[in-house]
């Protein structure tokens, strides 16, 4: 028997709920921002992702599903949307657009990872990018697009974490402080980050193990090293910020695990139990499009995990509408009956009325348990008598009860909610 990858799960009918629910709210938010939608290709060459998500990065040194194609291309599985929505921005001559320009996508991201819950090997992501302003209001309307997305699928106990890491500017003087800090506790360092302080401090900042948190915890803040063109935006953002009524805590360990970000940069964290596991992120990358070969053009976006916007959907509690689906079931009994009954589901169909059709030589008690188990709110039943006769036995599921009905007055019947 085969089993599906290790780190990756299949979405069954009975999820599917959860996640149309998700995508539908997606999808209304950015149509509410004035976002559109782009779709990418699930490959990209590798170059792409290791120029912009950078060579020092865990993405890119660990988690890359990359191989060579029968003409000897290094591609790679996409690891996240954000390259790829600026290699086609720039491939399409989007900078000749008025910006900023507003893109969204959703689809399945590639890291190989260790799976456990909510870090899988291939998740999906709903992200969004603002491409082409410079703007601290536009950092606002990324954040508050964030927050209004996870509050609007009704989830609760959530936390906002801002932090500005600065520029090309103010970054080498922070990084300095950063490597001097550390350098009185190489020591103490896990092997990793021993061997990553020198080339990317700022990734330290971020390691998950117990004696690297500790030390980043008293570790120089971002926010004390800004330039004074980053402190500005940084102080507008959070003045946008307040004006929104959108409540954020300072993280200065925040940094993302991409070095494509500049200034802005923030995540979104649910509280349960204590448990912290980040739904979504984004920031700032004002860099990003030039060293793609584009002209410089400032940007930023964010992306939620889908599995773990999920995850807390159902601990939370919350209810989502259901999908839409067939209220109807047609048995027969008979081989007249079936033609009558195929007839009848094709002209129900036509008028707009979902049907769920019997079909092979079940009885009619197991056709009647099949209805039952699709949850269907009234069964058709045409046996012999009613093929000859121009009728059906309409049969209400929750009820049991049954009457006799001319097939003309059938679809007036089934369109009424409480027929
Ligand atoms: P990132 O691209 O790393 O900023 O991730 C954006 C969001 O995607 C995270 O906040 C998570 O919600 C989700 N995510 C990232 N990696 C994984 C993964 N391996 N499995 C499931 N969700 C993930």
């Amino acid at each position: 028997m085969y089993q599906a990858p290790r780190g990756t799960s299949d979405i069954l009918p009975g999820e599917q709920v959860y996640w149309r629910y998700v995508e539908q709210q997606a999808v209304a938010i950015c149509q509410l921002y004035g976002y559109e939608r782009i779709d990418l290709p699930a490959f990209e060459d590798t170059r792409l992702f290791s120029r912009s998500i950078g060579e020092e990065t865990d993405i890119v040194q660990k988690e890359m599903y990359t191989f060579e194609d029968k003409g000897g291309n290094r591609l790679t599985l996409r690891p996240e949307g954000t390259a790829s929505v600026c290699r086609a921005f720039l491939e399409h001559g989007m900078h000749n657009l008025p910006g900023p320009v507003r893109l969204y996508y959703i689809a399945p991201v590639f890291r190989y990872e260790r799976p456990q819950a909510g870090r899988y090997r291939q998740h999906h992501q709903f992200g969004y990018e603002a491409i082409g302003d410079d703007d601290p209001a536009l950092d606002a309307e990324v954040i508050d697009m964030a927050w209004q997305f996870l509050v609007s699928l009704g989830l609760s106990r959530l936390s906002l974490h801002l932090n500005s890491i600065g520029c090309k500017e103010c970054r080498p003087g922070y990084m300095a402080a950063l490597k001097d800090y550390y350098a009185g506790h190489i020591s103490d360092l896990c092997p990793d980050c021993r061997a990553r302080l020198q080339r990317s401090p700022l990734r330290l900042l971020d390691c998950k193990k117990p004696p690297c948190q500790q030390l980043a915890d008293s570790a120089p803040a971002s926010s004390d090293y800004l330039c004074l063109p980053c402190q500005a935006h940084f102080s507008s953002l959070k003045g946008y910020l307040e004006l929104l009524g959108l409540a954020f805590v300072m993280d200065h360990r925040l940094v993302r695990g991409l070095d494509y970000y500049t200034r802005t940069v923030f995540e979104v964290q649910p509280e349960v139990d204590g448990a912290q596991s980040t739904l979504g992120g984004g920031g700032r990358y004002d860099n990003l499009i030039g060293e793609l070969g584009g002209k410089p053009t400032p940007a930023l976006g964010f992306a939620a995990g889908m599995e773990r916007i999920v995850l807390n959907l159902k601990r939370q509690g919350i209810a989502v509408p259901p999908l839409p689906r067939p209220r109807v079931f047609i048995a027969y009994a008979g081989d007249e009956a079936r033609g009558e009954a195929i007839k009848l589901g094709a002209t129900l169909r036509q008028a707009g009325i979902g049907v769920i059709q019997a079909s092979g030589g079940k009885t009619l008690k197991a056709q009647l348990r099949q209805a039952n188990a699709l949850d269907v709110r009234y069964a058709v039943i045409i046996g012999e008598e009613e093929a000859r006769t121009g009728t059906v036995v309409l049969r209400d599921m929750a009820t049991s009860q049954q009457k006799s009905v001319p097939r003309s007055q059938l679809q007036q019947l089934l369109a009424e909610p409480a027929a």
